[in-house]
């Protein structure tokens, strides 16, 4: 039943629920609080979870009820250290009981695709090569991806969460993706009629920023996540929700211009971010180079990073910057010379406390994303 409950693709609300909901919502959202609980404390009984929701032991027992009906969570047994009376029961998140769809296709190359428990643990993987393919030859691919997915899995599939790149709305609305030649294209819509599953679609920086806000080490104090790839985009999560703003454009800092006489980039500027930062202008002034020409590459464009960056971070006051991407290129000296920058320019109290680091939730943290959206969507947990 919960595999086909309809699915909720507002992302810019706050992700995890804390406190009790107004009455013409209450289930629902009392629910999501219980999940939640569950899916970040871990397997706790029916009075941890009363005080932990603030929720009575009644209302918490009844969903506890409804949830193990819908196979969603279990009861595991007494919980140890109870001394006298009655030793409360421990209910847990079935994790293996349901499974997610990922989709990544935010790689110019190949789709890449991974079935998960609901842990984040990816436990098969597909890619498709996409040998240049856009308009509706792209969106038949991920469907194909998608399909091969479904007959990978092994469980009830809670839905499918797709990263990608360019402007997407609430809907799941592709607004425009240039490289995959988008435009307006309902992509979350045609997913789900012709898989039958919940789809939910999200930009593949919003959706790495989600990666790693759940399965990474991301606090409560504000992440940004930087996609280094073909192009740079950001996502940001602010007070527990993503930014989105006015044009679904917000974290888009890959054309901030850093050199205006520098070289000249796809959209018609002079020395947008992208031109030293993204992935092919790394390569280019790095293969082949020796080891003092390629550092001194990196360098540049750590700094031109952190120049960036400092007036983002010190407007939001935030506390963890996380840069995705070839980690061989991006770790190192690129990130070293970005937080040195980045402290020099940034008020003390918050450049003090900023971190700037790879992601750790690691290479998959985009996968890892794209089952949050699902997560998200479906049981109201992040
Ligand atoms: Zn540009």
């Amino acid at each position: 039943m919960t595999a086909r409950s309809a699915p909720d693709r507002r992302l810019a609300r706050r992700l995890r629920p804390r406190t009790k909901a107004l009455p013409e919502h209450a289930r629902q959202h009392n629910r999501s609080l219980v999940l939640q609980s569950l899916f970040q404390a871990g397997p706790s009984s029916r009075a941890d979870l009363a005080r932990e929701t603030g929720l009575t032991r009644v209302t918490v027992s009844d969903l506890v009820s409804s949830l193990i009906d819908d196979g969603l969570v279990s009861e595991l047994g007494a919980k140890p250290g109870t001394r006298v009376g009655k030793p409360a029961t421990l209910v847990g998140l079935r994790h293996d009981a349901h499974q997610v769809l990922a989709v990544d296709i935010s790689d110019a190359d190949c789709f890449h695709g991974a079935v998960l428990d609901l842990a984040g643990t990816v436990l098969e993987r597909r890619k498709l090569p996409v040998e240049g393919r856009t308009g509706t030859g792209a969106v038949e691919l991920v469907e194909r991806l998608c399909r091969d997915l479904v007959d990978a899995s092994t469980r009830p599939l809670l839905g499918v969460g797709i990263a990608t790149p360019g402007l997407v709305d609430a809907d799941g609305v592709v607004l425009q993706a240039p490289n995959l030649g988008w435009s307006a294209l309902p992509l979350a819509q045609l997913l789900d009629d012709a898989l039958d599953l919940p789809v939910h679609v999200a930009n593949d920086a919003n959706t790495a920023a989600l990666g790693e806000y759940t399965f990474g080490a991301a606090g409560e104090h504000g992440l940004m996540l930087i996609r280094v790839g073909k192009g740079v985009g950001a996502g940001l999560l602010l007070d527990g929700a993503l930014l989105a703003g006015q044009h679904l454009a917000a974290g888009e800092i890959g054309h901030l211009v850093v050199d205006e006489d520098g070289e000249p980039c796809a959209c018609g500027r002079r020395g947008c971010l992208e031109t030293v930062l993204s992935v092919p202008a790394l390569r280019r002034r790095t293969e082949g180079a020796d080891e003092a020409v390629r550092e001194a590459a990196v360098r540049a464009a750590g700094e031109a990073l952190g120049v960036t960056l400092a007036p983002v971070v010190s407007a939001l006051d935030l506390r963890e910057v996380v840069l995705s991407g070839p980690a061989d290129l991006l770790g190192g000296p690129l990130l070293d010379a970005a937080l040195t920058v980045l402290r020099r320019r940034c008020m003390p109290v918050v450049g003090e406390d900023v971190e700037l680091r790879l992601p750790a939730a690691g290479a998959d943290v985009v996968l890892a994303g794209a089952a949050v959206l699902v997560l998200s969507g479906q049981l109201g947990v992040s």
